[in-house]
């Protein structure tokens, strides 16, 4: 497994992180099998989206802060109940096939670092499987 940092600069951003993870792929040597990304947070996660026109991240970003609004009386009192929330809409873990040594991914598809409840440092975990 390899574990890996960033550093976010602000409340709620996406971050891409496909080419970390891709880095790690090439190391392992592995030509096919499964890559698994894991967030270690309870106010963060990692989603598949699109890379091309940074609008769609911001697009992403700005209609969970509709849904899911920063204070709307929450029970939970560290101030962060709606990061907790978007970090169970979006999940703690995502899936990429590895072939002939590349992620399986769409022309347009990323892998986001989601940080909810930022500026914080943050882990990334990433496990492959031969396979
Ligand atoms: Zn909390």
């Amino acid at each position: 497994m390899t574990t890996f940092t960033v550093s976010t600069q602000t409340r709620c951003e996406m971050i891409d992180i496909t080419e970390r993870v891709t880095e790690s792929v090439r190391k392992s040597g592995i030509r096919e099998g499964l890559c698994q990304v894991f967030i270690p947070h309870t106010t963060a996660a990692v989603t598949i989206n699109e890379n091309a026109d940074p609008d769609v991240p911001r697009d992403i970003l700005a209609a969970l802060d509709r849904i899911v609004p920063l204070s709307n009386q929450y029970r939970h009192t560290e101030g962060n109940a709606a990061a907790h929330i978007k970090a169970s809409l979006f999940g703690a873990s995502q899936t990429v096939f590895i072939k002939e040594g590349h992620l399986v991914l769409g022309t347009w598809q990323s892998l986001f670092f989601c940080e909810f409840d930022g500026p914080r440092t943050r882990k990334i975990l990433v496990r492959l499987t031969a396979g």
